[in-house]
């Protein structure tokens, strides 16, 4: 199903592009090579601005600025009750700039603006607020060793933090990163997704209004093989936090290793299980089972890439997930009435189509969708779920990031856990059944970071989130979200004559 891709201009005024330039020690700066790239509306494939390309030298400059603002800059030395004032200042400004601010994400990424509104910039408002909250609060603990000695525990910022960021959620993966590494003292440097640099350069705009000193908070857009693996392997970066995909997790690890052995949080892809039981309310299930699949168009690591569904209700559920599926409306992310926008760049529509064929080719069944849908040029691809698919398929071992699912029937709960658990992924995985025997047991013996039971993309700014297995290390949100931008020192010191 597709809704009619009325003028975009009749819902919303569209944003201004105001920045587009790289963002170092406070100041917007072209690049030291002078050169640009494009960034496209996915709706048309137009241009919509020419970004600066920021290289190793704009990364070198952007780190020297960073490190400074760490060695000598008040940022890391002011309580954190000051940081805190600062954060929620830029909270405020992000809520009073919020419409423009959706608008930008969804112009660039083709992210659906009513959900923009409704949910991304207000969450990442939440998050930053969270954040703040927690900055006056960092403390470590005291140890009685022995008798002769006792310890304390000092909570440091990890120093220059680099965080490479992905697109499918521009305002998300920019805030989860950076909001913990600012209440923990840290400066750094954020290279955007290079489809989706607008926002980045906005925020940091907005962060030099609320007082996030010079040097604190540097934007270097650009590539990934030049101004990302710049900072992966920095010198003088001191930790490395990424959220994509697999194959650049790795590079980017080889690379801290490689240097100066830096840390690294990964956030990576995923093939996460929706197991449904028998005893499941159908209407819940195929509503999570299709939210799962093409919530922000299939592009989110957590999607229920794979639907395991009991045999008792395998066939009535099929039936009712194609019809919801061939309704779901498909259109320009602008319109209210739509639910799925166009994805994000061409490289990823051929990708997405070219798994398609693939599946089809190995043999499995196309239940709805497969094709392109023809709109003004737009990466727009119908809702796709394919049934009769087996393990060794293409298409259920790889991440796609599209709309695009697969139905897989079981009988027993041994044999449904089995297959959840045959990935090398471990983000998350789903649970619908109305026995807590079931839920209970499935939750404990799946490896994966995330389990919701009854629900699906049960996120929130206190519930740690991250993977098991090649899904990746290091959790966001919560007090684990802020630790990782922490080291510990202990600082021992001897007792005379202590009585105890
Ligand atoms: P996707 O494949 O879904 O586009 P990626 O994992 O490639 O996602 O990209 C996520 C982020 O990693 C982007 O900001 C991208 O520019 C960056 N990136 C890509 N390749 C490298 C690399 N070799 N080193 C560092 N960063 C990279």
């Amino acid at each position: 199903g597709s809704a009619d891709s009325t003028a975009t201009e009749s819902f919303v005024m569209m944003p201004s592009i105001i920045f587009t330039k790289l963002f170092i020690n406070g100041e917007f700066v072209d690049s030291v090579s002078g050169k640009t790239f494009e960034t496209i509306d996915p709706r048309n494939g137009e241009v919509i601005a020419k970004i600066a390309e920021g290289d190793k030298e704009d990364v070198d400059l952007a780190v020297k600025a960073a490190r400074a603002a760490f060695d000598h800059g008040p940022w890391p030395r002011m309580p954190g009750s000051e940081r805190a004032k600062i954060m929620m200042k830029l909270a405020d400004l992000i809520e009073e700039n919020l419409e423009e601010l959706a608008a930008l994400d969804s112009l660039d990424a083709g992210k659906l603006f009513s959900l923009g509104k409704a949910m991304d910039i207000p969450d990442i408002i939440g998050v930053i607020r969270y954040y703040a909250g927690a900055a006056d609060k960092i403390h470590g603990s005291t140890l009685k060793m022995s008798r002769e000695f006792q310890a304390y525990t000092l909570l440091e910022p990890m120093g220059v933090v680099g965080h490479i960021v992905p697109w499918n959620f521009p305002a998300m993966m920019f805030f989860i990163k950076v909001s913990p590494a600012l209440a923990a003292g840290c400066t750094m440097v954020v290279k955007p997704a290079e489809q989706t640099p607008l926002s980045a350069l906005y925020y940091a705009h907005l962060a030099k209004l609320a007082g996030v000193p010079d040097g604190v908070l540097n934007v270097v857009t650009g590539f990934g093989p030049t101004a990302g693996a710049a900072i992966s392997s920095h010198m003088d970066v001191d930790m490395v936090s990424f959220t994509g995909s697999l194959e650049v997790g790795r590079e980017i690890m080889k690379a801290a290793a490689a240097s100066n052995l830096k840390p690294v949080a990964l956030e990576l892809g995923g093939k996460s299980p929706l197991i449904i039981f028998d005893d499941a309310d159908l209407d819940m299930a195929s509503d999570l089972a299709l939210l799962g699949s093409l919530f922000n168009k299939g592009e989110i690591c957590v999607a229920s890439s794979r639907v395991l569904v009991q045999e008792g209700i395998y066939d009535e559920f099929v039936k009712k997930l194609a019809e919801k599926a061939k309704a779901w409306p498909v259109g320009d992310p602008f319109d209210p009435q739509v639910r799925q926008g166009p994805q994000v760049d061409k490289a990823q529509f051929d990708k997405i189509l070219s798994y398609i064929e693939h599946g089809k080719r190995e043999g499995a069944t196309l239940l709805t969708g497969g094709k392109p849908i023809d709109k003004k040029k737009g990466y727009y691809i119908e809702p796709t779920i394919f049934t009769d698919v087996k393990d060794d398929m293409l298409i259920i071992k790889d991440e796609i990031f599209g709309p695009v699912t697969a139905l897989m029937k079981f009988k027993t709960i041994e044999e449904a856990i089995k297959s959840a658990n045959n990935t090398k992924y471990g983000l998350a995985a789903g649970i619908v059944t109305k026995s807590l025997d079931v839920a209970n047991t499935v939750s404990r013996s799946i490896r994966a970071g995330s389990i919701w039971i009854n629900c699906y993309f049960g996120f929130d700014k206190d519930c740690p989130f991250g993977g098991y297995k090649m899904s990746g290390f290091g959790k966001d949100f919560g007090a684990d979200g802020l630790h990782k931008y922490l080291h510990t020192k202990s600082v021992v010191t001897p007792i005379y004559n202590s009585p105890w």
